[in-house]
């Protein structure tokens, strides 16, 4: 704190500062807020109704978010599934723990490799802070054992351990007609609990019922003890399912429903905390794995006003829909902060009284003072990496474009941008307007930066390629 500052300001500080000590004093050693990330998988920036979409409703996620922070510049780590899941458990740039590549860009049924045990995720952090943790849905960080959640911190783990669209049947229609009409069947993934397959095929028609149910009877049984819960939503990744109540709800179509019954979902949860007196005491944040899935047309959703789509580095495959939510302390909002999934981690541990791992490069940062009292430094630095390949750089609000490829669609080769792109993401959110040759020393101070990000990076083997 400056010792500079005019009376009245001083004073207003001060204020706020008790105010904050005020906020924060029940979360000392005794007794610290439970911790929720309910994660979707190819949710599109514009596909919320509090995100601007026009025809399906979310009024549930829209009332977090006016109780809440949303906010309009949050990234995922990675603009596909493996690498932004990696990034977002242990803080780290995925190709710091060699969960990102080429050829293989996530893992597949038939992988041997996984997220190594020398990782720390946020649940191993977490337990060790004394929390109960519980994985629940998606994991997609390896299928073999040594690779499950509960061999990385995780208590409990009930789900399908990669994306629904795996292990297709041998008895599955032609490809088109799978996805227009899709039956669980066509798909042979598994459903787990613990290190033990319970079904399979796994009913994908109920699937976020039961992820919803399991996520509540966990906030029930556990409350207690200080709780994580990772919820990982199967969908809307595709092939697109509902339960029966859902089924023809949205003016959307399917997508729509399926995005409705995600929002009811959160609500039921955000409910359950609210019935069993524990809102107050718990910090849930709502965001999305990557972008929405474009080579699926109208079953992908939408990524809004940003360019392009999943498996991308423009925007649309990268930044997410994204809501924290913390009834009594956090300040509601709307930010426009830089924010990542790679902050979660450094966050939480600020949050829960846990240690930051100190023998490693954490790449995020602890956005609590934002979440508290609703400014930043808008200075965030943020790495775009298409595999294990830096594509793109912003800090502040200029992105600089090194490589680009379109979305996830074909085999075209990245093109190569010498000079960079340069992009105001302030000013123009949608990438239309290169404005590299007015702002040359911008352009000079991104490639440093790239070389600098670069250069403290240690390649470790790869373990998509593993089999
Ligand atoms: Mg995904």
């Amino acid at each position: 704190m400056s010792r500079t500052l005019f009376p009245v300001k001083h004073s207003f500080l001060i204020l706020l500062t008790a105010l904050s000590s005020v906020a924060t004093s029940a979360y000392g050693h005794e007794e610290r807020p439970n911790v929720i990330v309910i994660f979707c998988d190819d949710l599109g920036y514009g596909d919320l109704g509090c995100f601007g979409h026009p025809t399906i409703r979310t009024p549930n996620i829209d009332r977090m978010a006016r109780e809440g922070q949303r906010w309009t510049q949050f990234y995922a780590a990675a603009p596909v599934c493996t690498p932004s899941r990696a990034g977002l458990q242990t803080g780290r740039y995925p190709v710091r723990s060699g969960m990102c590549g080429f050829g293989y860009r996530v893992l597949f049924p038939d992988s041997k490799g996984g997220l190594p045990q020398s990782e720390i995720t946020i649940a191993r952090m977490l337990k060790d802070a004394g929390y109960s943790t519980h994985a629940v849905g998606k994991w997609h960080l390896g299928h073999l054992p040594e690779f499950l959640p509960t061999s990385h911190g995780y208590d409990t783990y009930f789900g399908i351990p990669y994306s629904n669209d795996m292990d297709t049947s041998k008895n599955a229609p032609p490809w088109k007609a799978q996805f227009a009409d899709p039956k669980s069947e066509y798909w042979n993934v598994p459903l787990m609990r613990g290190e033990s397959i319970i079904e399979r095929p796994a009913d994908q028609t109920t699937i976020t019922e039961r992820y919803t149910q399991e996520t509540i009877n966990l906030i029930r049984r556990k409350r207690k003890q200080p709780f994580f819960i990772y919820l990982a939503h199967n969908l809307p990744h595709v092939p697109l399912f509902v339960s029966k109540p859902f089924e023809d709800v949205s003016i959307r179509g399917l997508y729509g429903d399926v995005i409705e019954e995600i929002d009811a979902s959160t609500g039921r949860i955000l409910n359950a905390l609210r019935d069993e007196g524990i809102a107050e005491d718990t910090l849930v944040v709502f965001t999305s794995d990557n972008g929405p899935w474009h080579m699926y047309r109208q079953q992908g959703g939408s990524a809004g006003l940003l360019r392009d789509a999943k498996g991308s580095t423009w925007e649309g495959g990268m930044r997410e829909p994204t809501v924290f939510w913390w009834p009594g302390h956090i300040k509601p909002a709307v930010i426009m902060e830089v924010g990542s999934t790679l902050d979660l981690l450094p966050t939480f541990a600020g949050i829960c009284d846990a240690r930051l791992p100190s023998d490693r490069t954490i790449d995020g940062i602890n956005l609590k003072e934002v979440l508290l009292h609703g400014e930043g430094d808008g200075r965030r630095e943020l790495v775009y990496y298409h595999g294990d390949e830096v594509f793109a750089l912003r800090e502040g609000p200029f992105k600089a474009h090194f490589k680009t490829k379109t979305e996830f669609v074909g085999q075209q080769d990245p093109v190569v941008h010498d000079p960079p792109l340069l992009f105001n993401l302030q000013h123009d959110p949608a990438e239309k307007y290169d404005i590299a040759s007015a702002h040359p020393k911008v352009v000079e101070r991104l490639l440093a930066r790239k070389r600098a990000h670069e250069a403290g990076v240690t390649k470790v083997p790869n373990q998509l390629i593993l089999r």
